[in-house]
């Protein structure tokens, strides 16, 4: 099984190549190391059956070229991050989409099985409770520079969707909720790899907004496991499907973790939203996946708890 992983430094994309490295599978990763790094894959580079291209994903000659001699495509390759989406829109907005739109042309021509990984950034500001996959997207305004990432990651699903009904190809899509781990930066705006570092340092928590903002989060290497198992399934092909926990936690309440954990002097600052990110931003107050779609087709158990996933982060970096 030869396996290509766009985006493959990256976060996320790194610990997928490991895990598919492990269970025997021929791995190439595309990466142009904008926000991925080749720190990501030190540990793998000299693996033999990793292939490591730096290139980009719109380098249609050599994209072409993988996706013939591979049997199945994790599309991970995207501009990530609310800061880094604020900072350079345009940038975001032409790499997820045209990336896509290559990718999915590609396996479409080649049949080849292909995930487009796509993010709960897509429900906007939904007040549910849990969002489940058919729920409407309710994104604000295009004035306001934020809703551009979830709108190019629903452009990129409604193309996905397009190329299933329309000539029959193999896609999957899932919507990945606050994946995080050992190696997630805190530059792109993450907000655990940041406090850690900020309560290491005995420096002040920037707890944006009121804190009463909620999220759960996801251990990467359960969110890999839950892929891996997915591209088994072949009930998986043609659905949207969200991969995340259950498990809610204020971001107020992850700092004062975070604090006692590191037993640190850090003093939370509460800083507004739009000191930050400008006038008019606006944050989702919560963000809950109902997994129900996901446990019909695989087993998504026995998920790494918070309190594990931040100890796990902090031996990590040494602290
Ligand atoms: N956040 C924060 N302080 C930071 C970074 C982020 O309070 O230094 C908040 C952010 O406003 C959001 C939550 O933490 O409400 C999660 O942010 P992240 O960028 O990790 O993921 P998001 O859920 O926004 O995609």
């Amino acid at each position: 099984m030869h396996v290509l992983i766009t985006g493959g430094a990256g976060f996320i994309g790194s610990h997928l190549a490991e895990s598919l490295l492990d269970r025997g599978y021929k791995v190439t990763i595309i990466d142009n190391l904008s926000t991925g790094s080749f720190s990501n894959i030190r540990g793998i580079e000299n693996n033999p059956n990793l292939k490591i291209l730096i290139d980009t994903v719109t380098n249609e000659m050599l994209i072409e070229k993988i996706i013939n001699e591979c049997d199945l495509i994790y599309h991970l390759a995207a501009a990530v991050g609310v800061k880094l989406v604020m900072e350079q829109p345009i940038f975001s907005l032409e790499n997820n989409i045209l990336g896509t739109e290559i990718i999915l042309r590609l396996a479409a021509r080649y049949r080849k099985k292909v995930f487009i990984v796509s993010s709960s950034e897509v429900y906007g500001k939904s007040s549910q409770d849990s969002f489940k996959e058919s729920d409407d997207l309710v994104i604000g305004a295009t004035i306001f520079k934020r809703w551009a990432y979830a709108a190019s990651k629903a452009i990129d699903e409604f193309m996905a969707m397009a190329y299933y009904h329309e000539q029959n190809t193999p896609v999957i899509i899932v919507r990945l909720f606050n994946t995080v781990g050992p190696r997630q930066t805190g530059r792109y705006g993450m907000v655990i790899p940041r406090f850690i570092d900020q309560a290491y340092k005995n420096e002040d928590i920037t707890v944006y907004g009121d804190g009463k903002q909620s999220r759960c989060f996801t251990y990467v290497e359960d969110v890999t496991k839950s892929l891996i198992s997915l591209s088994e399934k072949n009930e998986a092909i043609g659905n949207v499907i969200n991969i995340g926990s259950d498990e809610e936690v204020s971001i107020l309440d992850l700092a004062n973790r975070i604090i006692r954990m590191l037993d640190s002097r850090s003093s939370i600052r509460f800083i507004p939203y739009n000191e930050v990110y400008g006038q008019g931003f606006e944050d989702m107050h919560r963000r809950k996946p109902d997994t129900s779609l996901l446990r019909s087709l695989i087993d998504f158990n026995d998920l790494v708890s918070l309190d594990n996933i931040l100890k796990i982060i902090i031996k990590s970096k040494g602290f």
